[in-house]
């Protein structure tokens, strides 16, 4: 894949970038080795002032980075301003915590004196660079959500971004530069996906953090196995969006809309399965229907656009050969169904819903990324948990009841990284994110993501 800003609502090639050569990517992990042996040993304070700079102009700068990402990628320029808006928040966040989330853990006394110690506890050490591949779709945030809690921790950054994002992949370089970070704390790398084998094996670089597709996760997983590093996988999604009687169904069904087709119906965690209880079911999927036709598609530099381009033409070619196998296997189309008319150029592809959905389709077990939702009944609740389960994701799932006992049951029997009630997953920087199975493992934000690339250290004193 050429390294190439390709505008989605047009196709124009608008830049292309030569990838960094050998010498260059040496230069640079040379460099992220030399920043680790300085960064690693800053108080906390100082961490966070920079953290909180970068934040300052993130914030100054957001209208420029916001139209560069919807150049770029396509989302609507509204979700761009919010995205960069959340970046900030989040390094404050991890500014304010992370000293506490990476303060010292004393066990019992009585367990320290079991262990034959006058004094044991465990301290976080940071591991080294961590090179961290990224996707296009939250150009900003996938990125931000692993280097704010990263340069807290005492690690640098290595960003291997998308080849359709290389100018956010550099101006994120350049905040983190112009913040006053010493040289080498981050650094993008422009290289395409055929360097990360070489730069992972690097013995100067400790572990690898990908969001990404699947098969782009086994690769860097095995290749990071096979050299015994550490990794994180954020991978794909299929989220369930479960409808039970006693829910607010016309809530639901405006939630619904949003949770698909937000980012232009390209998250991981986007809702992409509704599974609808029989006695709400025609209520529910009368007024998501609705919701789903009366959208806004168009150029998503205008401010009431909601939904965009696809980010690639490959993209919509996939999401077509999607929607094309299961309409040959007898799904109905009930909104939607193909390019909209009047828009020649670009990759747009209309809010789509398909009912009738089997096993047999592709899209029953394949993660649709695009504006398509598949729509399922289902005559009670274990039937609905039974069928979110069917799938090889675990990334997020959605439940739709005002019943504790069925919220307690989801709990339990869902299986996924999270279970949203009566709203739609979204990301805090507060709370774990990630997935089971193959949505992939560990965990980014909270405490929980920031200890991920540490050394949990055991300090034992006789
Ligand atoms: P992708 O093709 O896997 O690309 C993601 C990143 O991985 C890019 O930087 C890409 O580089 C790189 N890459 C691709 N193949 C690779 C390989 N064999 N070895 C090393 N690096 C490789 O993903 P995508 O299709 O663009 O993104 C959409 C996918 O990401 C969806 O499945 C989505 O659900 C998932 N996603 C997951 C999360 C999450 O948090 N769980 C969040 C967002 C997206 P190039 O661009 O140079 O190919």
């Amino acid at each position: 894949m050429p390294i190439a800003t390709v505008n989605p609502a047009t196709g124009e090639t608008l830049r292309t970038f030569d990838p960094l050569d050998a010498a260059g990517i040496e230069r640079r992990l040379a460099l992220a080795d030399a920043a680790f042996r300085g960064w690693r040993t800053t108080a906390f304070a100082e961490r966070a002032r920079l953290l909180n700079a970068a934040a300052d102009l993130l914030e100054a700068d957001r209208k420029d980075i916001a139209r560069t990402m919807t150049t770029e990628m396509g989302k609507p320029i509204a979700a761009a301003n919010a995205e960069a808006a959340k970046c900030a928040k989040a390094m404050r966040w991890y500014a304010a915590h992370a000293e506490e989330l990476l303060a010292d853990e004393h066990p019992d006394r009585s367990d320290v004196t079991d262990a034959g110690a006058s004094r044991a506890y465990v301290r976080y050490r940071p591991l080294g660079p961590v090179l961290a591949v990224m996707p296009w779709n939250f150009p900003l945030w996938q990125v931000v959500r692993f280097a704010a809690p990263a340069l807290m921790a005492g690690n640098v950054g290595l960003l291997k971004h998308a080849s359709n994002v290389p100018q956010t992949a550099l101006y994120l370089e350049e905040l983190f530069t112009r913040a006053g970070y010493p040289q080498g704390c981050f650094q993008t790398l422009l290289v395409g996906s055929g360097a990360v084998e070489g730069i992972l094996r690097d013995d100067r670089v400790a572990a690898a953090t990908l969001t990404g597709s699947e098969p782009a996760g086994r690769s860097v997983a095995s290749i990071a196995g096979d050299e015994v590093k550490k990794t994180v996988l954020e991978l794909g999604g299929s989220d369930p969006y479960l409808v039970l009687p006693s829910a607010d169904i016309e809530a639901a069904a405006k939630t619904a809309v949003t949770a698909r087709t937000q980012n232009n119906g390209q998250s991981c965690i986007a809702a992409k399965r509704f599974i609808v209880h029989t006695d709400v079911y025609e209520a529910f999927r009368d007024a998501f229907v609705a919701g789903m036709t009366a959208l806004t598609v168009g150029d998503p530099m205008e401010e009431s656009t909601q939904v965009g381009p696809l980010s690639s033409e490959q993209g919509r070619t996939d999401l077509e050969e999607l929607v094309d196998d299961a309409v040959e296997h007898g799904a109905a189309v009930l909104c939607g169904g193909g390019r909209p008319a009047g828009r020649p150029q670009g990759w747009f592809y209309e809010p789509t819903v398909l009912a009738g959905i089997t096993p047999g389709m592709r899209i029953h077990r394949e993660e649709a990324f695009g504006p398509v939702a598949t729509l399922y009944r289902v005559a009670n609740l274990d039937e609905g948990i039974e069928l979110a389960n069917d799938t090889p994701f675990g990334l997020s799932s959605n439940v739709w009841t005002r019943d504790d006992a069925e919220i307690e049951t989801c709990v339990r029997d869902i299986r996924a990284g999270g279970v949203f009630f009566n709203g739609m997953t979204a990301s805090h920087p507060a709370l774990p994110f990630g997935g089971v199975r193959r949505s992939g493992y560990g965990r980014e934000l909270s405490g929980h993501g920031i200890r991920e690339f540490c050394n949990p250290t055991t300090v034992w004193q006789a």
